[in-house]
């Protein structure tokens, strides 16, 4: 027997309605590439997205069109997500930190029909443009008077589109299953792949984000996304904020310590997102001036481990660190760890090691470890396996790239994620390394991730990764190669000796390697490829 409830479809536009008409005076800061910085509220946002939408009506966008972006995080970009989607068309993310041949790549496979740019970009479309499709137009995310002088033709103007327009816009009805989104993920090998989001997928995601999370989303809150609008929707941010009432605070292209510090500070920004990396100098900032961002309480951090040493260091100064983990495929949001209520009396020590696991399950993602044999492992905190996901908020394949979708679904229709991890009784996913990242040495599997977590205690490390080099006896053995922090110079023995004391003699790196500054990827994170690039017979 069916429910009589009424079936309506879950759509993007109708998360920003809902904010626009519930918090109307919750605001989007905007850190311009013009220089300044800009105020507006949900209520007024939405305006503009509705004369947005008419522009792009105007200029011939239809359902499904692909319409990328090539930009920070500001409030015309928060603007582009709703009215493109909104429209039925399909906002597609480009990360600008992508070397030229894979940006090229999606923009020809994605065969966008538009492409706006904020101004920083666009000497990155003077320069790829002859090698995009010949319709397609250029539309820079400024005003008439910042227009910048560059050697395009027929490049359009972002306010010109919106302007004289009016602020209301009649939002089409479609399935709830039509496509919003588009994002591709970096690739370690081969070329990028392209997880294709839903209004249903990306709406689920946002009740998710906003049950699991509470604390950090809910009106009077202030958000910082430094994780970018141009990878995973920033994690689902441009959503879950208007359904939840949170302000949004968009810190444009400066992400340095000491400006995130200065924001944060004069914004009171109560929750900031984004990856380890960028913390590491935000804590170097809060070092130096011996104090907190005003406001500031609740961190997010995820896209890569954080060691316990980060999580120390923001915990021991009363900030609440909730650790994430997710991918790309599944819009991000895979686990969080916030603790439950019965773990938030443990000591602090506990309470560290608990928050270094990547946390528990959001509703709505289910999760298995597998052996080799994709037999289903015991979730008893200490049987390693290959990690699967589904859930509605989980891909069902690649964007047209049948070749990169066939090897990564189980019989049953599970998701590899290409994570190796443990899960204990009470639920808590413990990520122990990437299939990729792992050093197989004599036989023996030796995790990078365990000696990162140990070198990067050290007072004088700023940054390191572990990867493995081939050995002619072993097969493999790892290599630890170190940015040390700009004071400091910690010394190779130093950090064997730490490492020593905790793990086993024979999963000891064989080198140690100094380099002033380790590669990061497109998302921020530190590139093993590049590394194994560089380092390919080890420290020779
Ligand atoms: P990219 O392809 O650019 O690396 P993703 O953000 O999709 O982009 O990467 C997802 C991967 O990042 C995960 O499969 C996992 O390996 C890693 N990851 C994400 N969050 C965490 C975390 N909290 N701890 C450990 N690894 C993480």
């Amino acid at each position: 027997m069916k429910g009589m409830m009424m079936h309506r479809p879950l759509k993007i536009a109708d998360l920003i309605a809902f904010g626009a008409e519930t918090y109307p005076a919750s605001e989007i800061v905007s850190v311009r590439t013009e220089g300044d910085v800009h105020r507006t509220t949900y209520r007024d946002t939405y305006r503009r997205i509705a004369q947005l939408a008419h522009g792009l009506k105007g200029l011939g966008v239809g359902e499904g069109d692909r319409i990328a972006t090539l930009a920070w995080n500001g409030y015309r970009h928060f603007e582009l997500y709703y009215a493109i989607s909104g429209s039925g068309a399909v906002c597609h993310t480009i990360n600008p930190r992508l070397s030229a041949e894979q940006m090229t790549y999606i923009v020809n496979h994605a065969r966008d029909r538009l492409l706006f740019v904020d101004t920083t970009f666009v000497p990155i479309v003077e320069k790829l443009r002859g090698q995009w499709p010949e319709d397609l137009r250029i539309v820079v995310m400024t005003d008439r008077a910042h227009m910048p002088d560059a050697e395009l033709e027929d490049v359009l103007c972002y306010e010109d589109i919106l302007a004289g327009q009016p602020e209301d816009f009649d939002w089409p009805d479609f399935p709830e299953d039509q496509a919003a989104g588009l994002c591709y993920t970096s690739g370690t090998t081969g070329n990028p792949k392209g997880t294709l989001y839903s209004h249903r997928s990306t709406v689920l995601h946002a009740l998710s984000s906003c049950v699991t999370l509470p604390g950090s989303l809910r009106e009077g809150n202030r958000i910082l996304p430094v994780v970018p609008l141009f990878h995973v929707n920033a994690w689902g941010l441009p959503y879950s904020a208007p359904l939840s009432g949170a302000s949004l605070i968009f810190p444009g292209g400066a992400l340095d310590g000491k400006s995130l510090f200065d924001l944060m500070d004069r914004e009171k920004v109560f929750s900031a997102w984004g990856v380890p990396t960028v913390w590491l100098g935000l804590m170097n900032e809060i070092r130096q001036r011996g104090r907190l961002p005003q406001g500031f309480g609740d961190l997010v951090v995820g896209g890569s481990a954080a060691t316990r040493s980060l999580i120390e260091a923001f915990e021991e100064r009363g900030v609440n660190v909730c650790h994430a983990w997710g991918m790309t495929e599944m819009s991000p949001l895979g686990t969080q760890c916030n603790l439950p209520q019965a773990m938030t009396d443990l000591p602090f020590n506990e309470r560290v090691d608990r928050k270094q696991s990547q946390g528990r399950r959001v509703f709505g993602v289910e999760m298995k470890i597998v052996d080799d044999m994709g037999m289903p492992q015991p979730h008893d905190g200490k049987t390693p396996g290959h990690l699967y996901v589904r859930g509605n908020t989980v891909t069902t394949a690649y964007y047209e790239d049948p070749e990169a979708s066939c090897n990564v679904f189980d019989a049953e229709g599970w998701f590899r994620t290409g994570d190796v991890a443990m899960i204990d009784r009470d639920g808590f996913l413990f990520i122990t390394d990437r299939s990729k990242d792992l050093i197989k040495s004599g036989g023996e599997w030796i995790s990078s991730l365990d000696l990162e977590n140990i070198v990067m205690s050290h007072p004088g490390v700023a940054n390191c990764a572990v990867i493995a080099v081939p050995d002619p006896k072993w097969d493999e053995r790892p290599l630890l190669i170190v940015e040390a922090r700009e004071d400091a110079q910690p010394q190779k023995e130093e950090l064997l000796g730490l490492l020593a004391e905790r793990v086993a003699k024979w999963q000891l790196p064989d080198d140690v390697v100094f380099v002033d500054a380790l590669p990061l990827t497109a998302t921020g994170k530190v590139s093993k490829l590049t590394l194994r690039q560089r380092f390919p017979a080890g420290n020779v």
